[in-house]
């Protein structure tokens, strides 16, 4: 039916047709677009999107190139069968992944996978409702439920991802009485929630104390002050110190708002995040995180923290109450990674390991890593050109890796970031500094 109703638009000359008044505007409208992203092209920003035929993992088989799946750490983990062995050993000869957020490899952990598909059958496919209308179901809650346990908060709100958290958290809470003080290099979701609220907004250089302080003391006369921090930042892998803002915030009456989207799964004791780690989770009130990254990786974001907090969200926080319900699948994959999570710490473990065999080998071959201890590990090398080529080479080694350089960091900081999981084994991760140190010396990057 619309087919045709489509075909009649055409044929009486609509959208597209030059002849047509809406014809012209489209056709003036592709013009802009066009030169628009001849810029982006001439300005060497452009993004392009490599096409994966196989599921996210350490291996993958990109479309119409080599294949992938899980290698030898992803069998001691137990994410796979014996009778899969046997099949992965040649699977192991595939592309190399380093540049995913998966960082416990649970995006395709059988569990998590299993848990998907009953919670598909049992729950349907999707609720076609926001939560308030028709769209909660006993998994939803199960899962907030789960979530607050897991950070040891009083509450937890499901978002569809966790941009959507940022986007609706400081809306919701901040008013023109009160001031917001945010890191200058944090996520551009905390940035757009930001600049959606009516709040007095300072930003403060990145993870600089004595500025943060300063900022503070300026915003005494504000009825509330709200620190924003990401717990760990992407680009560097750099970690907040939340101890030290902690002690600020106390001092100046503030309250402490983390993205913990790097930090959620593994980082801390027991993976709990940076506040686990830094020793403040009962100092930092509020955490927003995502289900995309080391959680099981489908999608999703959620925020915690005071029950007041959370029943407020439900109320005001628009990308809550005007889209649609996480997918039961969705939610599946996240309750059964957390459940993992909680039965013990060894996938973690396993990650920080490999962690540190990556750092220490490539520190050792002359290579400069930013950041500690993360699995976010930049190799940093200066020249924008330079790090697109050596990407592009380790590409050719069947190492995926991507190149970072300005407008995304700043000018002169170029560097290719590498990301580790709990499912690269140790050959992989030795066989990506091999590549790294024959492609180093070739580009002139090592002496
Ligand atoms: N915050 C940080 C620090 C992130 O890195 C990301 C994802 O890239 C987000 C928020 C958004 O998370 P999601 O993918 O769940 O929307």
């Amino acid at each position: 039916m619309w087919r045709g109703a489509a075909v009649r638009v055409l044929r009486a000359g609509g959208a597209g047709n030059p002849r047509s008044a809406s014809g012209a505007a489209v056709a003036q409208l592709r013009r802009r677009l066009e030169s628009e992203l001849e810029d982006i092209r001439g300005a060497g920003t452009w993004k392009s999107e490599r096409v994966i035929a196989s599921r996210q993992g350490p291996h993958l088989r990109l479309a119409g190139g080599g294949a992938g799946a899980y290698g030898e750490a992803g069998r001691a983990l137990g994410f796979f069968s014996r009778c899969d062995a046997a099949a992965s050993l040649f699977l192991l000869a595939g592309i190399l992944n380093f540049c995913a957020n998966n960082y416990l490899g649970l995006s395709s952990h059988p569990e998590v996978i299993r848990a998907a598909v009953e919670a598909l059958e049992k729950f349907g496919a999707g609720l076609s409702s926001v939560r308030f209308i028709c769209g909660t179901q006993s998994i939803h809650k199960d899962l907030e439920e789960k979530i607050a346990r897991f950070h040891q908060r009083e509450d937890a709100i499901l978002y569809a991802s966790c941009f959507d958290a940022n986007a609706g958290i400081f809306e919701a809470l901040l008013t023109p009485e009160d001031a917001v003080l945010s890191d200058e290099l944090n996520h551009a979701s905390i940035i757009d929630g930001i600049r959606l609220c009516k709040a007095n907004k300072y930003r403060y250089k990145h993870m600089d104390m004595q500025d943060l302080e300063a900022k503070l003391q300026d915003t005494q006369k504000h009825r509330l002050r709200l620190v924003a921090t990401d717990g760990a930042f992407s680009m560097d892998g750099d970690i907040a110190p939340l101890r030290e803002i902690c002690q600020l915030a106390q001092k100046y009456d503030a309250l402490v708002f983390i993205d913990e989207c790097h930090a959620t799964g593994f980082l801390g004791p027991n993976g709990r995040g940076t506040d686990e780690l830094l020793g403040v989770m009962d100092k930092v009130t509020i955490i927003n995180s995502t289900l995309g990254k080391a959680l099981g990786g489908a999608a999703g974001g959620y925020t915690t923290g005071p029950k007041p907090l959370i029943d407020l969200l439900r109320q005001r926080s628009r990308p809550y109450l005007f889209s649609n319900s996480l997918p039961p699948a969705v939610v599946g994959c996240a309750s059964k990674a957390l459940d993992l999570l909680m039965e013990s710490n060894a996938i973690a473990q396993s990650m920080a390991a490999k962690t540190q065999r990556f750092r220490s080998k490539m520190t050792a071959a002359g290579f400069t890593i930013s950041g500690k201890d993360h699995p976010i590990c930049p190799v940093m090398l200066g020249d924008a050109r330079l790090a697109s080529v050596m990407a592009e080479d380790m590409l050719n080694r069947g190492i995926y890796v991507i190149g970072f350089s300005y407008p995304v960091v700043p000018k002169g900081k170029a560097r290719i970031r590498v990301q580790i999981s709990a499912v690269h084994s140790d050959e992989d991760i030795d066989r990506c500094v091999e590549a790294f140190t024959e492609v180093g010396r070739k580009h002139g990057a090592l002496p």
